[in-house]
């Protein structure tokens, strides 16, 4: 994508998107280049790898979580959401997704910030860690609660602006997701206009669980890029590095690991081939979820492994070994692993029941 050609390579998610918005990038990953019409899985898959061929690992984080949660659900509001959807396809604003509570990420009806709904008037009152885009945000999607207790209903997404009184932005201590511009976000009764309420309220945990598919497959396709890229580079470089007679890419035992490797990519990029449809068009949230089960998996093993074939060189600055420990992010960002492995093992039987039907057709 030549439109990301003039950017330097350390170029920030905030950069990069509003790159990717004026050249019309942003709108044209949607059907119709329609937000509300949903994600196009090819474009969405093509537009992640170039960024995540050129950028690091922060930068293409940025830009993805806002293609496949952000701009979705900002599109089910009015108002400063519809606002915020528009600038936000045009490059010029970037809206952070503030779901993950100070308490357990993983326990998301649990979840503390809560919102005062008044007619006129909201209260935001609350604090959220580990969120992408915390530091470049102009706003905060900031899931919320209504009212007390574990009830699906009881929750809403409401539109925080970064730089209302009460809001404060803290950077996380870690050098690892360089343009990502992660950071915890503290709501000190942050007081708004009502209408900074999006979509429906009591609608907010129903909306995150649609949407949070999208996010899960589009962390598929990503996923299947930097495997590739990295895969391809390991490749090289055994081809080059000098052992007895040849190089170490003549070992059987070098070669049969790689070429596993190849086939845990190729079986993630068939299963995110079969379920993307599954995801955008029919909302199956159990395709999403045993997905991202996958991805977590393919990639800790997919980079692990080439980690270890780079020896030494791969403990370089930006090498193999920093890019394991940014990938493991696939396995915690949007549901860690164990839980979406206890939605596969909800649905086991009727997964086993899909396999027989699948295998006689
Ligand atoms: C780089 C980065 C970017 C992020 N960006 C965002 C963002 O933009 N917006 C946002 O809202 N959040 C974001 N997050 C937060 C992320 O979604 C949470 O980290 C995630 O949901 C897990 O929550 P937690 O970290 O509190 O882990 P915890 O819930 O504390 O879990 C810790 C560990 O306990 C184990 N565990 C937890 N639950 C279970 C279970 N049910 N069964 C078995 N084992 C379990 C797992 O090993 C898990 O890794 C980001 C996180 C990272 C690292």
């Amino acid at each position: 994508m030549h439109e990301l050609d003039e950017l330097p390579a350390g170029a920030s998610g905030r950069e990069v998107w509003r790159a990717l918005g004026r050249a019309g990038l942003i709108e044209q990953v949607y059907r119709d280049g329609a937000v509300p019409a949903g994600v196009d899985a090819t474009r969405l898959g093509r537009l992640l790898a170039a960024v995540d061929e050129r950028f690091p690992v922060g930068t293409t984080l940025s830009v993805c979580v806002q293609l496949a949660t952000v701009l979705p659900v900002l599109a089910s509001g009015a108002g400063p959401a519809a606002w915020a959807l528009a600038r936000g396809v045009g490059g010029e604003a970037v809206t952070a997704l503030a779901a993950t509570d100070g308490g357990t990420g993983s326990d998301l009806t649990a979840l503390a910030t809560e919102v005062r709904l008044d007619e006129a008037e909201i209260e935001v009152t609350g604090v959220k860690r580990w969120i992408t885009n915390a530091t470049a945000a102009d706003e905060f999607l900031v899931l919320a609660r209504h009212r007390p207790g574990r009830h699906f209903t009881n929750f809403t997404w409401v539109l925080v602006p970064a730089a209302a009184p009460g809001v404060t932005v803290t950077p996380a201590d870690t050098s690892l997701f360089a343009g990502a511009g992660v950071g915890h976000v503290r709501f000190d009764r942050v007081r708004l206009a009502g209408r900074h309420v999006v979509g429906r309220r009591g609608r907010g945990l129903p909306s995150f669980a649609r949407h949070i598919g999208t996010e899960r497959l589009a962390g598929a396709l990503w996923a299947v890029a930097l495997c590739r890229r990295t895969l391809a580079a390991t490749r090289r470089r055994l081809a080059e590095r000098p052992h007895g007679d040849g190089v170490l890419w003549d070992l059987d035992g070098v070669r049969q690991r790689f070429a596993g490797c190849v086939v845990d990519v190729r079986q993630l990029d068939a299963l995110t081939r079969e379920f993307g449809d599954r995801i955008t068009r029919g909302r199956d949230s159990g395709a999403a979820a045993l997905l991202k089960a996958a991805v977590g998996r393919t990639v800790d093993r997919v980079l692990a492994e080439c980690a270890q074939l780079q020896g030494a060189d791969g403990f370089g600055s930006g090498g193999a070994q920093a890019l394991r420990a940014q990938a493991a992010v696939f396995g915690i960002g949007g549901g860690v692993t164990e839980v979406v492995l206890s939605a596969v093992a909800d649905d086991a039987l009727a997964w086993l029941a899909d396999l027989g039907t699948t295998s006689r057709s």
